[in-house]
């Protein structure tokens, strides 16, 4: 059997079968309801599984749906760390801890974004200080997100997107669209003007189960950036920090830093580890991102300035809308055993190379 059978094909089922696995492997659940609701109604909630003792120093801590329908790879990852009985095969004074689905709004309409259009992983700024400013973005904003989606509109506004690339280079297009922009909230990595219920919950979470630990490891899993199926070790971390100093150790020169340059990613502000160091201060953090690739970056970026025109414009239950929903998914999940088995070959390896991380530390 493949790493396949680890994942779902939407969320209500994720969350089902996430809960489980926890449960058949004894482990604790604790459920924060979601104000809103699915698509089809359905509740939603994230979930937290706690496996180990309750103050337990160390901790290997996983999270799915940071932004919304990326959820599918690390649910699969979360659910599959159960079911195959690797969970159980941790220390005994270890606890593994998976958050499940901290974005579900996102993760049930298949959007990136919260239910409030913010990018969650740009939203840990301090919203009592003057925001980031994104000069490029604001240049861009018209052409990014324009009123209109038809072919006609995607080759104009594509053009503008070029032009801006050649007069200051790849990265600067990428920093401009993708760092992260407080402007314009009907925007695309819009980062919000507030702590949104994900940022809310992921903090009352920290407070609430993991006040004793010492050392935490952090896994959370992305898609969308990348070559297909290859998962980036992505240190969120800033330059000199004890946080990617040890992200050095445990994982060598596998990895990625976007404060350092080195990264696909753009230097993103407001992510999420911010966040988790503010809510446990006591802890030692070893933040890594798991980002997978999908599509190529084109496509991916075609599909959240579609999703971003549906949601504003367009009709969910229309063809088009149906079509750009369908491109979503796949710009964020691959619905292919090889894709799922590359997802499943590298989550476990780095796991276990965190728990051999946290085992020395
Ligand atoms: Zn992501």
């Amino acid at each position: 059997m493949t790493a396949a059978r680890y994942f779902s094909s939407d969320y209500s089922q994720a969350r089902r079968r996430f809960a489980e696995a926890a449960a058949a492997a004894n482990a604790s659940i604790t459920s924060y309801q979601h104000p809103g609701t699915g698509p089809q109604g359905e509740s939603l909630s994230t979930e937290v599984a706690w496996l180990g003792p309750e103050d337990a120093e160390r901790v290997l801590l996983t999270v799915s749906g940071t932004h919304g329908a990326e959820g599918f790879c690390g649910s699969g990852v979360q659910t599959g760390w159960f079911e195959s009985g690797l969970a159980g095969e941790m220390r005994d004074d270890f606890a593994y801890v998976a958050i499940h689905a901290i974005n579900p709004h996102g993760f049930a309409w298949l959007r990136r974004v919260t239910e409030d259009n913010v990018d969650l992983n740009r939203n840990f700024v301090d919203f009592s200080t003057p925001l980031p400013t994104n000069d490029g973005y604001d240049e861009l904003a018209a052409a990014l997100c324009p009123p209109t989606w038809d072919d006609a509109t995607i080759a104009e506004t594509r053009e503008v997107i070029y032009a801006y690339s050649d007069a200051h280079g790849a990265d600067a297009l990428q920093a401009a669209v993708s760092a992260g922009q407080y402007s314009h909230p009907d925007g695309i990595f819009y980062g919000g003007k507030t702590a949104t219920w994900s940022h809310r919950t992921l903090k009352e979470i920290f407070f609430r189960h993991l006040s004793s630990a010492k050392a935490i490891a952090v896994v959370d899993y992305h898609t969308g950036l990348g070559p297909r199926g290859h998962g980036e070790r992505i240190c969120p971390a800033f330059p000199d920090s004890p946080g990617l100093a040890r992200v050095q150790e445990w994982y060598g020169d596998d990895h990625t830093c976007p404060a350092l340059g080195t990264s696909s990613s753009a230097d993103i502000r407001g992510f999420n580890m911010i966040g988790m160091e503010q809510a446990a201060p006591h802890a030692a953090i070893t933040p890594l991102a798991l980002e997978y690739g999908t599509l190529p970056m084109e496509e991916v970026k075609l599909a959240l300035r579609a999703d971003n025109w549906l949601h504003l414009h367009g009709d969910l239950e229309s063809a088009k809308g149906r079509s750009i929903k369908a491109q979503v998914r796949e710009a964020f999940y691959q619905d292919a055993d090889d894709w799922k088995q590359m997802v499943w070959d590298r989550a476990i390896e780095t796991q276990r190379l965190a728990l051999a991380g946290l085992n020395g530390g």
